[in-house]
Formats: C-alpha cells, structure tokens, sequence
C-alpha cells in the first residue's frame, strides 16, 4: 500500500477540518458506538455537548447546529435516549452538509493510516473550548465556572473516549488535581500540562510518530519567549505561556481549508 500524501502544513496554525472531523468523530462514531444512551453516560454527553455549545469555535452554521443538539438533548425528559433518536436528530441538520461525511486530518494527518489522525484531534478540541471559555470569561461580569468545562471533557474521556487505556491515565491525571483549578486561565494551563506529561510518557513508544516526535510543547520556534531559564535550569514562563495559548488556539488562527 502506499503512504498517504502528506499535505503540507503551518504548525503554527490550527486547522478547521481537524476540529470538524473530531466533533463528526465523537456524534458518529465514538457516540454512536452506544445504542442507548442513559445514566452517567447521557449526562457526561449532555454537559460535553453544552460546552460545545457554548465555546466550539466554529463557523455560525456548526455553532447553531451544536445549539440544536443541545436544546434536543436537554429536551429528553426520558430516562435513556437510544442512540438512533439523536441519529435523527443530527440527520436533520444535514450534518453532512456542515461536517465532513468521513474523518479528514490536516494539521492532524500522520505520516501513516495508524498514527495520529482523532487523538490529536481530540486534544486541540480541548485546548481550544479552555482557551475560548478563558477568552469569553474576559468578557463577562459574572466569571463562569471553571469547572463547568474541565469536568464536561472529563466525562466525555471517561465514558466515551475510545482508548480505554488513555482514558484511565486521564481519569488518574484528573481525580488526582482537577479539582484544584479555580480559574478559567489556571484550566487552560492545566491542559497544558497534562498534555505535555501524556507527551513525556509516550515519547518514543510505538505510539509517536516519527515524523512527529513528542516533545514539550510549545518549541522555542513557536514560542520563544515560553522558554526561561533561572540558574542555568530551563523553566517555562507561565504568563507567556497562556498569552501564547490565547493567540495560538484563537477564532483568528484558525484555517479553514477544502474538504477535498
Ligand atoms: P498529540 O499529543 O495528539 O498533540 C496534538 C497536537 O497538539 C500536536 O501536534 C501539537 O501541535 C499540540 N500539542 C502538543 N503538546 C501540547 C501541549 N502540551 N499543549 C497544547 N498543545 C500541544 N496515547 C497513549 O498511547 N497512551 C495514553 O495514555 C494516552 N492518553 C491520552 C489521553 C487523552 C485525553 C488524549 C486526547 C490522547 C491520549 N493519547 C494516549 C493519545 C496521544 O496523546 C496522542 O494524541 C497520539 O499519540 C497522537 O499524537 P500526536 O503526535 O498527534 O500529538
């Protein structure tokens, strides 16, 4: 079989079809892998999906249709919702008309089929909905609930994620000092750091792609002054690090490419 064309891409930018194929990915798939939804499971998929609602950043047309599916989701008065009754839904929308018929990685696409692809999806979903509650926090009086978002992913990992095996180390990541953040900035930080312990554990196991090696991130070439040093020791700069995150994981980094 031949390797996939390996479109190039901006590694400072963040893709739309990447953050379009995981939200296709979690209804379609990851989702529709239950045929009843009920329990802490319903509930972890209504709290993920009014986040979404809330803080996806996407274009009107996805943002509304998110909405839809929230409303309908908090419509259901019942006890266990079968998965066919939200298929409807979603058909409803013409959701393959808003998000891609089959998953396309851009920014995402590894260098072959088994590497990389809704995994990193998945992250750069989550970092962008802490990044944009932390932005529309800046706006409002009433700061919202920093846990409203942390804990809605948290469900979503815990009952949905696929990888069972990242789910647990998530879990234990989470049980461990979620509860501990008590701003919409300390959340943003802490998926940052998260992500890079996941980065450090997984670094060179069969799991990384070689063209895409797991480092600490951000680089210096995307972030310079991320990077400190106090003694000769390197350090990161936090107050660097959440202004880089609010520019890199902003509406106006976001490129939005064919599905072709
Ligand atoms: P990813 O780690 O998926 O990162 C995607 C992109 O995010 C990178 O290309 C980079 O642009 C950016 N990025 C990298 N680091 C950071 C950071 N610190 N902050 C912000 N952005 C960053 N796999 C396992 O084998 N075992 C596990 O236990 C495991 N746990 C996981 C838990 C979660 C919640 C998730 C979402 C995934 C987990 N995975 C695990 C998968 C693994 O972390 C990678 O997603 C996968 O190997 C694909 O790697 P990648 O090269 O695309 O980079």
């Amino acid at each position: 079989i031949a390797p996939p064309v390996i479109k190039p891409i901006d590694r400072s930018k963040i893709y739309m079809l990447d953050l379009e194929s995981t939200l296709h990915y979690i209804l379609r798939i990851e989702v529709g892998k239950f045929k009843v939804l009920e329990g802490e499971r319903l509930t972890a998929l209504k709290n993920f999906v009014s986040v979404l609602a809330k803080y996806y950043p996407g274009q009107p047309v996805v943002r509304n249709f998110l909405h839809t599916i929230d409303v309908w989701l908090h419509w259901q008065q019942r006890k266990s919702v079968p998965y066919s009754s939200l298929e409807v839904a979603l058909n409803s929308w013409k959701e393959g008309v808003l998000l891609p018929k089959k998953s396309v990685w851009v920014g995402c696409q590894g260098s072959e089929a088994h590497f990389r692809g809704f995994p990193c999806g998945l992250w750069i979903l989550f970092h962008s909905l802490t990044v944009q509650a932390a932005q529309h926090n800046e706006y409002l009086q009433q700061k919202a609930d920093p846990q409203e978002v942390l804990q809605a992913i948290r469900g979503y990992v815990k009952f949905f994620f696929g990888c069972r095996e990242c789910a647990t180390h998530f879990e234990q990541m989470a049980a461990a000092s979620m509860y501990r953040v008590k701003s919409m900035d300390d959340a943003v930080l802490w998926f940052w750091n998260r992500h890079n312990r996941v980065n450090a554990r997984l670094a060179g196991t069969a799991s990384e792609d070689p063209q895409f090696p797991k480092i600490q991130w951000p680089p210096r070439d995307l972030c310079n002054p991320c990077h400190n040093e106090v003694q000769g020791d390197p350090v990161w700069n936090l107050g660097a690090i959440l202004k880089f995150f609010k520019n890199h994981f902003a509406l106006r980094n976001i490129v939005i490419t064919s599905r072709n």
